[in-house]
């Protein structure tokens, strides 16, 4: 290519980047609504800044490498900043070479020799948040201004005051006459997941990373709104300063003495003589940066004493005393290859975008929780789509926006729950629902959907409901785990030669849970259905169902209407259980534990005139010591209950005198109950 075309290549890719990054800065700095990552971003400045120094006729005044940050929004009065709030250059190269490389350049820039004394250095954090200054006048806050364009920035006050670790007034008897503090404002990452948790549980919008949840809580109108948003301030430098007898001559003095004010100022930070401790600060932060409570993109050195860094000066719109050596990027843009849905323990759905890998937050991301259908629609993540995604600290990855204007027409329709499932859990097939209110679709398959098997089980055997003692988390996870309990039912089929091969299981100790199994059989019907697990029955509510309905068999065929007749049983409730009996494999499930031998005696309604054995069908046989077949027949029908003329599993009872024949034998096998004459006697009574 001959020189004049590759100029010509070169100045069309210079404006192309220009126009490019011009846009980004709007979107980011302006509306505080990025539209790429910050390492796609970084990528174009520094290759826009490469091609600026290899050509540098290319480097117009309105550059973005010129300038900082973006302009001040015209709805907060203006700050005009008496000294420059400043940029950071970034040192690309992430290795220990980039410190030492900054070291030379400092002693290159000093005039230093090889044999001259280290150059001493103050290691600091690098925040991730928006940039402050806040003007004390005779100790007292008068002013808090955003960066802006680095010469003109935003009236904040209002909203900075809401910062609770913000000194209004600062600490020590002889403050100076005018300080300006320069620093960082950050939201926590708990506060931040705390904050998008109940955005999400009320279905309205969420903030996109801590970063743009401060710039946009302090770039905010209403100072109510900001007040609602915890947020935090970390001081790292200064701007003008009058009237101060004792300043100290270094960065790190500096500091020290800003906290002595009563400022927020990070304890992680070391100085000492040239690149050594640099190197180390890094490293070290680097382990330690998932632990830090907000997010930092980096650390930052500086020449320590003030006399050097004025020395140094600036250059462009970044000093020259100081670098920011940089960590991986904590967000990334990547693309969606697919939109899958978990079933979590307790049956909420949840999407997850199966990504593109990417390497973000210092990992190999491929999946990202979409977290659920609002989210996701309000994003409007579609597979094939480029999307930002965002891994900090030990959180699970997520995809925090789409990079729309990657968007191609071959992307997939608009995501919605109900239709991408078929309205079936991925997992069981049981019937999915959303109800009103709220934000998660669920599997109702309970007890028998895989995914949910060990919670169903653990709740199954706990205290309240069914009662076994001994089946904790660590035997739950082994017996499903290892195949050995697939449905709630095989619980009643463990044998102590089972339970004893399994770890720290020893012969008693599985003869004590077999034992426990065994007792468990009798139980109450209050505690039976409390124990199924039904959405949205707890233990009340279980009682109110046993003592209105009396039995099982009623409650499973009741309509919604009918449970709707039971106090304190609204309609979704109602919806809830009827839907829970209305799945077959639930009443096998129910069936089954009945044919085990699960067994209750508790029927006697509370209800006036109500029958105690209402719903119930019942089996005699044999000759019973006081009653004929027909007094026991009567008694039974006058209580509700039914008399049939042979053992099925749908039998609730059977009533077995002297030499009783085949009936009982059924009973036995099909594991009904079998009751004495004083047995059914006690029912009716
Ligand atoms: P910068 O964030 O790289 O560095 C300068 C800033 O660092 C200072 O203004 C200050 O606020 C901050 N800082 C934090 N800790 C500090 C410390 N201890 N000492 C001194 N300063 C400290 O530069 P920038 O000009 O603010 O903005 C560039 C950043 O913004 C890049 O990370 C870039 O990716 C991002 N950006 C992204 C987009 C996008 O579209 N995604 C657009 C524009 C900018």
């Amino acid at each position: 290519m001959r020189p004049d075309s590759t100029d010509t290549a070169a100045a069309a890719r210079a404006a192309s980047l220009r126009e490019l990054i011009a846009r980004y800065d709007r979107a980011y700095y302006q509306f505080d609504a990025p539209l790429v990552a910050d390492a796609d971003y970084d990528a174009l400045f520094q290759e826009l800044q490469q091609l600026e120094a290899a050509h540098p006729e290319l480097r117009t005044p309105d550059s973005p490498t010129q300038r900082v940050g973006g302009r001040a929004l015209a709805a907060f009065a203006p700050v005009r900043h008496s000294v420059p709030m400043l940029s950071i250059q970034t040192e690309t190269d992430t290795t220990p070479a980039g410190a030492i490389a900054f070291d030379q350049r400092v002693r290159a820039k000093l005039g230093l020799g090889p044999h001259d004394p280290p150059v001493g250095y103050e290691a600091e954090l690098k925040f991730d948040g928006l940039a402050i200054s806040l003007r004390y006048e005779d100790g007292v806050l008068v002013r808090g201004a955003t960066r802006g364009d680095g010469e003109t920035g935003e009236d904040v006050t209002q909203n900075l005051r809401t910062i609770r670790s913000l000194p209004l007034r600062l600490a020590g008897a002889h403050p100076p006459a005018v300080l300006e503090v320069r620093g960082e404002v950050v939201m926590k990452r708990a506060d931040f997941e705390h904050y998008n948790e109940r955005q999400r549980a009320r279905s309205l919008p969420t903030l996109v990373n801590p970063r743009n949840g401060a710039a946009g809580s302090i770039r905010q109108l209403d100072p109510n709104i900001a007040a609602q948003r915890p947020l935090a301030f970390y001081a790292y430098g200064w701007g003008e300063i009058r009237g101060w007898a004792e300043q100290p001559g270094s960065q790190h003095g500096m500091l020290d003495a800003l906290a002595e004010f009563g400022l927020p100022v990070a304890s992680q930070r070391v100085h000492g003589p040239g690149p050594n401790a640099l190197i180390d600060f890094h490293a070290r932060i680097a382990a330690l940066r998932d632990q830090l409570p907000f997010d930092i993109d980096g650390v930052v050195y500086k020449v320590d004493s003030l006399a050097l860094q004025e020395r140094l000066g600036f250059r462009n719109r970044e000093p020259v005393w100081a670098v920011a050596h940089k960590y991986p990027a904590q967000e990334r843009a990547t693309r969606v290859l697919a939109i899958d849905v978990q079933v979590g323990r307790t049956g909420k759905l949840t999407p997850v975008a199966r990504l593109e890998p990417v390497f973000v937050g210092g990992v190999t991301v491929t999946n990202a929780t979409l977290h659920n259908e609002d989210e996701i629609r309000r994003k409007d993540v579609r597979v094939g789509d480029t999307v930002i995604v965002r891994r900090a600290g030990d959180v699970i990855p997520e995809v925090v926006g789409v990079v729309l204007e990657r968007r191609t027409p071959e992307v997939g329709s608009p995501f919605a729950m109900w239709a991408w499932l078929g309205g079936k859990c991925p997992v069981c097939g049981s019937a999915i629902v959303r109800e009103e209110g709220e934000v998660d679709w669920r599997c109702i398959g309970g007890l028998y959907c895989p995914a949910q098997r060990k919670q169903a089980l653990l709740h199954f055997a706990s205290r309240r409901a069914i009662d076994i003692e001994g089946l904790g988390e660590k035997l739950v996870d082994q017996l499903v785990d290892g195949g050995i309990v697939r449905v709630l039912p095989d619980l009643y089929r463990l044998g102590v030669a089972k339970l004893a091969n399994l770890e720290r299981m020893a012969n008693k100790s599985a003869s004590n849970l077999v034992a426990a199994i065994e007792g468990s059989k009798h139980t109450t019907l209050a505690r039976f259905i409390y124990a199924l697990g039904i959405r949205h029955v707890g233990e009340a509510t279980a009682k109110d169902l046993a003592q209105h309905f009396c039995s099982l068999d009623a409650i499973m065929s009741a309509s919604v209407e009918d449970l709707c007749q039971v106090a304190d049983i609204g309609p979704i409730v109602a919806q809830s259980i009827h839907t829970f009996f209305e799945q077959p494999h639930n009443r096998e499930v129910v069936e089954q534990l009945r044919a085990a031998g699960v067994h209750w005696s508790e029927l006697r309604s509370q209800r006036e005139g109500s029958k105690p054995l209402a719903g119930m069908t019942f089996v005699l046989t044999g000759a019973l010591p006081n009653l004929t077949r027909d007094e026991a027949k009567a008694r039974i029908e006058a209580s509700g209950g039914k008399v049939a003329g042979s053992v099925s599993k749908k039998t609730n009872y059977v009533v077995a005198g002297a030499e009783a024949g085949s009936k009982l034998a059924k009973a036995q096998e099909l594991g009904v109950p079998i009751l004495d004459e004083a047995g059914l006697l006690g029912l009716v009574s």
